[in-house]
């Protein structure tokens, strides 16, 4: 077969795959466009991202296993619209992955040795899960080898490393305090290669699979902030992006799971929410692809800050975040407590509109505020 018919061959069994998942080139060409974005990349690479994914040459890839709990993998698996796992296995030579590899013992080590003779300097090696370093590393051994040895002799050999998942990028849930096993990120254990940082908990698989066509489509990888996590994927706060934003700045917050702020889908920072202090895109392209609301705030839990080493599995559950952006206003009302009079907020923003604007707004901000807050704003006692 020449190398013409088996492009073709490859294109058609994409093709194919997407018909028997039910999508269509269109959704094809969508959806590239859609990972595209997700990468802040101008929408004319689009057409260069579906031609790379439709490219048959595949770059090897050694995924290991280490402290964990296969939840990256999981949510991988998991994800549709399209078939995430396809595109990924399409993409990708996926040579050795402890939880996916159908063989075991002698037989995949064999496996890994060769792909890794055969591929030396061009590999992409994901990691998943801390690698413990107490005791000598004693705490996970595969094949007799602990993961600070295999971590570093299969390192060694990669072109570029990706930390997928927060444990990976900087120690995760075993890390947290006392650490007993010395739970430590790839990136303090693997010296002068690349390495990008996805965490989350488990991290969206939109980072994953767009940092790995970033890296096939351009030949580098993408721009990293200063805790080696993409821009595209990482540069935002979660606090900018959330859906229950206007909540925080108009001063309506839930103060226990349950009550009517919680119910009604106002803010959760008393809660805990850690979204201020956490840079993710969870709010703008949220997970498993079934609609609106599918994030953690999006269904009523306030984020933990699971992607943002110091933060998630390090403060506690329900303390208040650090607001990064700015302070909020100490003029709100207390949603419980019945207002006696006196210069309310709505009084202060039904005169500031009043100077500001004129009459008309005055009653559209009136209107929204509330029969009762209007009533009080217009008359100020002394
Ligand atoms: S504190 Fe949390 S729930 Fe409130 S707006 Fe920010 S991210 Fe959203």
């Amino acid at each position: 077969m020449s190398k013409q018919q088996i492009k073709q061959a490859f294109v058609e069994n994409i093709a194919q795959n997407f018909d028997a998942y039910g999508f269509s080139r269109r959704d094809f060409l969508k959806f590239c466009t859609a990972i595209t974005a997700t990468m802040g990349l101008p929408f004319s690479m689009s057409k260069l991202i579906a031609k790379t994914i439709e490219d048959p040459t595949r770059p090897p890839v050694i995924w290991l296993h280490y402290q964990e709990c296969t939840g990256c993998t999981e949510s991988l698996l998991r994800a549709t619209h399209p078939k995430i796992e396809t595109l990924i296995l399409d993409l990708i030579s996926l040579d050795y992955s402890e939880t996916l590899c159908a063989a075991a013992g002698h037989q995949v080590e064999e496996v890994l040795h060769q792909s890794i003779e055969k591929n030396k300097g061009k590999f992409i090696l994901v990691v998943e899960g801390s690698i413990p370093i107490k005791d000598g590393g004693i705490y996970c051994k595969i094949g007799g080898r602990t993961a600070i040895d295999l971590v570093q002799d299969i390192g060694q050999h990669c072109a570029a490393a990706i930390a997928i998942g927060s444990c990976a990028s900087w120690g995760g849930v075993q890390s947290a305090d006392p650490n007993p096993t010395g739970a430590t990120p790839l990136h303090k254990i693997l010296k002068g290669k690349p390495i990008v940082n996805i965490p989350g908990c488990p991290p969206n698989p939109y980072n994953f699979l767009s940092t790995v066509l970033y890296y096939l489509t351009l030949g580098k990888l993408p721009e990293l902030d200063s805790k080696g996590r993409p821009k595209f994927g990482y540069g935002r706060l979660i606090h900018e992006n959330c859906e229950r934003r206007p909540h925080f700045d108009a001063g309506r917050f839930a103060e226990q799971f349950g009550d009517d702020g919680h119910r009604e889908g106002w803010c959760l920072y008393k809660l805990g929410c850690k979204g201020p202090e956490t840079y993710a895109n969870c709010p703008s392209i949220l997970f498993g692809d079934v609609g609106s609301g599918s994030w953690p705030v999006g269904t009523g839990h306030p984020c933990f800050g699971c992607s943002e080493e110091g933060v998630g599995y390090t403060k506690p559950l329900h303390e208040q975040a650090e607001v990064k952006t700015f302070t909020p206003g100490s003029i709100y009302p207390d949603i419980h407590s019945e207002k006696k009079g006196g210069i309310t907020v709505a009084g202060a923003v039904v005169t500031a509109g009043a100077v500001a604007v004129g009459a008309k707004l005055v009653t559209d901000v009136s209107k929204k505020l509330g029969k009762h807050d209007q009533k009080e704003s217009l008359s100020i006692k002394s």
